[in-house]
């Protein structure tokens, strides 16, 4: 039957498919890898993006790219939210007369639907101007596509005081206050109006799709399916083990860790890296450092340029590289997903970030939290107080609670404990990807979806 399904698609001339992701390194990976999928279908590809982190061709010879201008100088240097808030309105003339010159390229082939980022609301109009389907995709969780702006403000919870922090959030258990969605610019109204489009965009698109599986947010999903009952969800993650191989790394990837990996004990090494927006302070590195140090277990830590606030490179403490010569690598950029599937490696110190968090569980490696903004702070929570597979970093960087919970997670039987509890979350992603799982069912749907347009 599928057979006969992909067959009928090449039939038709490889139906093309626009797709057009967020230029973040977290949003561009998903959408790569579901055009990846989709191309694997039957599909023709083509991916419009914008100048500003633009994805390296080469490494799609099978897709066609198409540049925007987005309007940003080089030298501009934004918070992540204002840059989204910048783009909705740049990208808006330039994607509409890509799109009208893509389709007045000729009937064939024909262009089914656009497949755009939910960030990107403004692609709604174009869409409809067009007369185009859209699907959406969404590069994080079920969790805090609920929890949106609109609603914590409404109920207040971005007015809450200190002492209200640590209670819980009765719409959304287990977070607490602290726990909730926040931002890395100070004008909220900006993230309220954001919000609100974004909202509209996606429950007047033709299908939402969320890369996550059933089983990893079952109550999540549920409510979101209440909450956009307009339009047809597809949880079709995870993504990057659903559709593997296909890199999209903005950075040039350090491969001599691999090497370095395969010299060290099995399950031994803590690997570092908080993505690739975070970025920490002088006195942070210092006591990230001291922490690994004193911790005694390998580890290989990415530190990625420009992600020290305003430093290229801080002198690392005193006895720093001698104690940890042995057992220590530094790398800028690291191929993240191999590392975590390294049999050496035993456990993730993290800001988890959706696409780390969904790495690390595909690959059953505990977390160690540090999350910084946006769901991350959720994506935290889930992770150390319902999948129980990691533990959380509660005060920021200190190097003695550093050292602590790189042992509790590395070395003590609670450790052990949390990559069992990450192996059956593990185990569980791959029968979503496999035939008849949840997710490869839904990827289906979705091939129907976009063959009914
Ligand atoms: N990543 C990588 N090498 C690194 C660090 C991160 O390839 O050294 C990749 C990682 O595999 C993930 C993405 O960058 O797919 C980061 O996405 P995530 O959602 O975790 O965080 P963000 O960067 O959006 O904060």
């Amino acid at each position: 039957m599928e057979k006969a399904k992909d067959l009928q698609i090449q039939e038709m001339k490889a139906p093309r498919l626009v797709m057009f992701p967020l230029p973040f390194q977290g949003h561009i990976n998903p959408m790569l890898q579901l055009a990846t999928l989709l191309n694997s279908k039957g599909f023709s590809i083509t991916i419009i993006h914008t100048h500003f982190n633009s994805p390296n061709p080469s490494h799609f010879p099978n897709f066609h790219f198409e540049s925007i201008l987005d309007g940003l100088s080089d030298d501009q240097a934004l918070d992540p939210i204002t840059l989204i808030s910048i783009l909705n309105d740049t990208c808006q003339e330039p994607f509409q007369d890509c799109l009208s010159r893509l389709l007045s390229n000729g009937p064939d082939p024909p262009i089914k639907c656009i497949i755009t980022d939910t960030v990107f609301h403004f692609t709604q109009a174009v869409a409809d101007q067009l007369g185009l389907p859209r699907i959406v995709l969404r590069a994080n969780g079920a969790t805090t596509a609920t929890a949106t702006y609109k609603l914590l403000r409404e109920k207040g919870y971005f007015s809450m005081k200190d002492q209200r922090l640590d209670s819980l959030v009765p719409e959304f258990p287990p977070l607490r206050v602290r726990d909730l969605p926040s931002f890395s610019t100070a004008d909220l109204e900006m993230v309220y109006q954001l919000s609100i489009k974004m909202e509209n965009a996606i429950k007047a698109s033709s299908g939402f799709l969320v890369n996550t599986f059933n089983d990893l947010e079952p109550i999540e999903l549920e409510k979101l399916r209440r909450d956009y009952h307009l339009v047809q969800i597809f949880t079709i993650g995870p993504l990057n083990k659903f559709s593997p191989g296909s890199s999209n790394s903005l950075l040039t990837q350090d491969h001599s860790c691999m090497a370095w990996l395969d010299k060290q004990a099995p399950r031994s090494v803590i690997y570092v890296s908080f993505g690739s927006l975070a970025s920490i302070s002088k006195t942070d590195l210092v006591e990230i450092a001291c922490g690994l140090a004193n911790s005694d277990q390998p580890f290989l830590w990415v530190v990625r340029p420009g992600s020290i606030h305003g430093h290229d490179w801080v002198e690392l403490p005193e006895g720093f590289e001698e104690k940890t010569r042995e057992r220590g690598k530094i790398v800028k950029w690291a191929p993240q997903q191999e590392v975590l599937a390294h049999p050496s490696v035993g456990g993730f110190w993290t800001h988890n970030g959706w696409n780390s968090t969904l790495e690390s569980i595909c690959e059953g490696v505990p977390m160690l939290c540090c999350p910084y903004l946006w769901d991350q702070k959720a994506n935290a929570r889930y992770v150390s107080h319902l999948w129980r597979v990691g533990v959380q970093l509660e005060n920021g960087f200190e190097r003695d609670e550093i050292e602590w919970a790189i042992r509790r997670l590395m070395v003590d039987t609670e450790g052990e404990k949390m990559r069992e509890r990450i192996s059956g979350l593990q185990e569980k992603a791959m029968n979503c990807i496999r035939k008849g799982g949840s997710s490869y069912e839904s990827l289906e749907s979705v091939v129907d979806l976009i063959m009914s347009f």
